[in-house]
């Protein structure tokens, strides 16, 4: 189906890709797919069974062995990757427009984020293709002297990635998964979330435009217990990588675990933002407010607990809330709107259901909450004061939505404490300009990520991940290269 919006042409992909083959799924079910500003259904997308997850994943492994990929030198991977980059942001007005209708999300950050990034970070993996390399190594066995030995070791691809991704950042997850995999010479079966799978469809389409051969791209769509398991328990699949809640992350690393295959997980989080007196509380309430406003509160490590000091507490707070409170809500697609609806009525319906909670366990609600008139799924930004720190579920819980819990601290080693008083340990801001507490506090911090003075900022080559139930593994930069390949040794003897 193909819909023409406000000049742009869209391309609604309505069945799943596999070995360069448009399919519906064999057992004929499929899944709505909605508009979340309206409510409406925009496309019908296949909900895989067992049997096209098993087609999908054996193409996947055919084209890992076939010649053609084999074959390909590391150069021609790294020019496929960039010809897919240039094509996406040829095409990215279209792929804004698409992510926006399917996500929600505001289109500036459809353009910058799903387009921007992307591109940037397919740049950024493509140059790993030719830059793996592996190490030569002395041995010291004890051999007879006419014997001599060398040895050294290769970094090689893994086989087939099951790349399983959420729906906050459809087209940036792909990518997150499918350029390093794709770069180290692996092949891939993406599995886009239920509610998003519009660009990820679009993505595979231009991948075999840039080049890449049929079968090392394979996308399919389904639902997550149906599809996305039998993806993470095929034989043929040799790594997951997986973002998205904590609850599936442990349940597929059990699964991959008994079956001894890799998975890296990058899971939920409950990140604080942590400030000092020093700091200007106009600064830091707008930062705090794009820590946890970003993508509509929907990002990983959305800042969420929010710690203040108690001299600057009633000034920060009472700025946030202001900014809060003038944010214009409405469809993403509309230019002057601050904050588009959340990705689906499922996801409304628990973030309101935490909001209530928040005011159920006694905090005081300074803004936000209440039901809007709009078919759509949108929530307001909401703040809640915290002022006697009192135990609350919105301090543990992860809401992913537009919420957040202030609270006031004396001093650091009380703000480390509560910081860390949680199960997750993915993102931490701080903002001072003292770089005693700066050092001190980067150190205490249980995160796999501490930002000073910004927050949420993540790059193709800075390591990115989680501390405890927040996952396992890193993406970005030389880590995610080595989880994407293994090492293999090769032990030459031979005559002196
Ligand atoms: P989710 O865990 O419900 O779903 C994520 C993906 O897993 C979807 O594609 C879904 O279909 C699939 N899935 C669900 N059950 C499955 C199963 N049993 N087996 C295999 N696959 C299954 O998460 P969500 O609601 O889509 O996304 C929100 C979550 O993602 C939040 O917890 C958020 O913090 C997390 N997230 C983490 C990061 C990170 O980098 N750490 C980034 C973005 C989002």
């Amino acid at each position: 189906m193909n819909v023409i919006k406000e000049g742009v042409f869209l391309n609604l992909r309505d069945r799943m890709l596999v070995g360069g083959e448009w399919l519906d799924a064999k057992n004929g079910d499929s899944i709505p797919v909605f508009d979340p500003a309206t409510g409406e259904i925009i496309a019908n997308v296949p909900d895989a069974g067992e049997v096209d997850v098993d087609h999908a994943v054996e193409t996947a492994r055919r084209t890992y062995q076939s010649v053609a990929w084999r074959g390909m030198t590391p150069a021609a991977r790294e020019r496929i990757l960039l010809r897919l980059a240039d094509l996406i942001e040829t095409n990215g007005e279209e792929l804004a427009m698409l992510e926006t209708r399917n996500n929600g999300k505001l289109l500036a950050y459809s353009r910058m984020f799903e387009v921007g990034a992307s591109a940037q970070w397919l740049r950024y993996m493509a140059g790993w293709a030719t830059k793996l390399s592996g190490t030569t190594l002395d041995l010291s066995l004890p051999l007879p002297p006419h014997v001599r030995t060398s040895a050294f070791t290769r970094r090689i691809p893994i086989g087939v990635v099951g790349a399983i991704i959420p729906w906050n950042f459809p087209l940036l997850m792909a990518i997150w998964k499918i350029a390093p995999a794709l770069a180290c010479g692996n092949t891939v079966v993406l599995k886009p979330a239920e509610e998003t799978p519009l660009t990820a469809l679009r993505l595979g389409e231009l991948a075999l435009e840039a080049g890449l051969p049929p079968g090392a791209l394979n996308v399919i769509t389904g639902r997550g217990e149906r599809t996305g398991a039998a993806l993470v328990a095929h034989p043929g699949v040799g790594k997951i990588a997986f973002t998205g809640s904590t609850e599936v992350g442990r349940l597929i690393g059990a699964i991959c675990g008994q079956n001894l295959k890799p998975a890296s997980l990058e899971l939920g989080g409950k990140s604080p933002v942590i400030v000092l007196d020093d700091c200007d509380p106009a600064v830091a309430a707008q930062g705090a407010a794009d820590a946890i406003f970003f993508n509509h509160g929907q990002v990983c490590t959305a800042g969420s607990r929010l710690y203040v000091h108690h001299d600057i507490y009633n000034d920060v707070v009472q700025r946030l809330s202001a900014i809060a409170d003038n944010m214009v809500i409405g469809s993403g697609l509309d230019a002057g709107v601050h904050m588009g609806p959340l990705v689906s009525r499922r996801h409304q319906e628990r973030v309101n259901s935490l909001i209530d909670s928040g005011v159920a366990d006694g905090a005081e609600r300074l803004c936000g909450g209440g039901a809007l008139p709009e078919k759509g799924y949108f929530v307001r930004p909401t703040i809640f004061a915290n002022h006697d720190n009192r135990p609350m579920k919105l301090l543990h819980e992860e809401v992913f939505g537009p919420v957040l819990v202030a609270m006031p601290f004396t001093d650091i080693s009380e703000a480390i404490v509560e910081a860390n008083n949680s199960v997750y340990g993915l993102g931490a801001s701080v903002w001072t300009n003292r770089i005693d507490a700066a050092m001190k506090l980067s150190e205490s911090l249980e995160a796999g990520t501490v930002w000073i003075n910004t927050h949420n900022m993540v790059d193709p080559n800075l390591p990115f991940g989680g501390f405890k139930d927040s996952g396992i593994g890193r993406e970005h930069g030389a880590a995610a290269v080595e989880s994407y390949t293994t090492t293999k040794a090769v032990c030459i003897a031979y005559a002196n």
